[in-house]
């Protein structure tokens, strides 16, 4: 398909010939065009130009890896929609006057969580910045040397602090760090202490000889308690769920609890257990949540309209205990291996290619670090990743031992007849 050296295509004529292939925008497949024409004009250059071009947008994707909340997935699936309408987003029905912008989720977040108030900003390492900024700056923070950690994506804890304008005041040792630690290094005349902040070591766990000083505990000291803990469940009894918690949800930190167990303040992701998109929601005694939301900085890091509203959508779910059926996150949590097993079976049975797997689907984004579910999937021999991300839509999945495994758990069932035919074609 290429053109005589002698005469390259023009750039226009090239973009043209691209637009029958590609739903590209124009200038773009001029860029494509261009760069193809530099380099000696060849129609299947431009054309694997404008397809990786148009592949580097943002795609919807199948994700059969098994991690239910992948960070480079988007971390939470979630369907959302909302009119073209103007929203009461900063306006108050009662009055007709100017309202808070936080008001409406901030209340129902309040309600789920146990807590007097809550406000919501662009994510976790934003709440804990904002938090840190409104309540210690110029001032001392309290944290226990074996949570003075990195979480995921660059999120350090004394890179926070240092941002925040607070200084951390590193307290017990990286393994063990008991309350009389915390009270003395509260005593000490050389720091001036303006809280304690406890926070959840998400990606790892550390064994042995380990000993954390529980919130219970650190509620008893005179300072205000700030826990992150993380991902966002609101509820260790998980009580939109039928029959015990899942045994994987065992020691995440949950909201309600650490609320009662005396947390002045505590901050989460939306988008991790919560099930939600992207927020930080910071949570706890009104008069803090207040100074966090009076803080210049709450300006620059608050949602827009779109985040608010499916944020709210996401509270009333848990408020009408409707999570399984509306969160995407925990209708794959709630899938039975037995009907993992019968949609691998019927994938199997219809593809005509692979073999039914046991396999371990895995929380994701630093929850519940080395703890696993059972899951199920099709495995097919070889490598076979970038065939199966070349389907549209694409499908993402992971290599074992030599073969490449498709984990039903983190896939849509609605998404089964599209597996069916990838397969088919592998
Ligand atoms: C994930 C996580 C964060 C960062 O949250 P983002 O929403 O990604 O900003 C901070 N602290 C803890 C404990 C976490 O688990």
């Amino acid at each position: 398909m290429t053109t005589p050296a002698d005469r390259p295509p023009s750039v226009d004529t090239l973009a043209r010939r691209l637009a029958e292939h590609s739903s590209l925008p124009h200038p773009m497949l001029v860029d494509a065009a261009r760069t193809a024409i530099a380099d000696g004009g060849r129609f299947d250059e431009a054309f694997e130009l404008a397809r990786n071009l148009e592949r580097s947008l943002l795609t919807p994707v199948v994700n059969a890896t098994g991690v239910l909340l992948h960070t480079n997935l988007g971390r939470a699936p979630l369907a959302h929609s909302q009119a073209a309408r103007a929203q009461t987003v900063e306006f108050d029905l009662a009055t007709g006057e100017r309202g808070s912008r936080q008001r409406a989720v901030g209340q129902l977040f309040a309600r789920l969580c146990g807590a007097e108030d809550a406000i919501v900003v662009n994510n976790n390492a934003s709440a804990v910045l904002l938090v840190l900024a409104a309540l210690a700056e110029g001032q001392d923070v309290a944290v226990s040397r074996g949570e003075s950690v990195e979480i995921g994506g660059a999120f350090r804890v004394p890179e926070v602090m240092e941002q925040s304008g607070a200084r951390l005041v590193d307290v017990g040792t990286t393994n063990r760090t008991r309350l009389s630690d915390y009270e003395r290094a509260i005593e000490r005349p050389d720091t001036d202490v303006a809280l304690v902040l406890k926070v959840h070591p998400s990606n790892y766990r550390v064994e042995g000889f380990v000993e954390d000083t529980p919130v219970a505990q650190l509620a008893t000291l005179d300072v205000p308690v700030v826990a992150d803990i993380g991902s966002g469940l609101i509820d260790a009894t998980v009580p939109w769920m039928k029959g015990a918690p899942p045994a994987w949800l065992n020691g995440e930190p949950a909201a309600v609890q650490t609320i009662a167990d005396g947390a002045d303040l505590i901050t989460f992701s939306g988008d991790k257990l919560l099930g939600g998109p992207q927020a930080g929601i910071i949570a706890g005694r009104r008069d803090l949540v207040q100074r966090c939301a009076r803080h210049p900085l709450a300006r620059a890091l608050r949602c827009g309209g779109l985040v608010l509203a499916a944020l709210q959508d996401v509270a009333l779910s848990y408020l009408h205990k409707t999570v399984c059926d509306d969160l995407a996150f925990w209708r794959m949590v709630a899938q039975s291996p037995d009907a993992l097993r019968a949609r691998a079976d019927a994938i199997v049975g219809a593809a005509g290619v692979g073999g039914v797997v046991d396999t371990e689907a895995l929380p994701g984004a630093g929850s519940a670090p080395g703890i696993t579910m059972p899951s199920i999937g099709v495995a097919v021999d070889g490598d076979r990743l970038a065939e199966l991300r070349s389907f549209d839509p694409p499908i993402i999945a992971r290599t074992r031992d030599g073969r490449t495994t498709l984990d039903l758990r983190s896939v849509d069932p609605a998404d089964d007849p599209h597996l069916i035919d990838a397969l088919g074609q592998l």
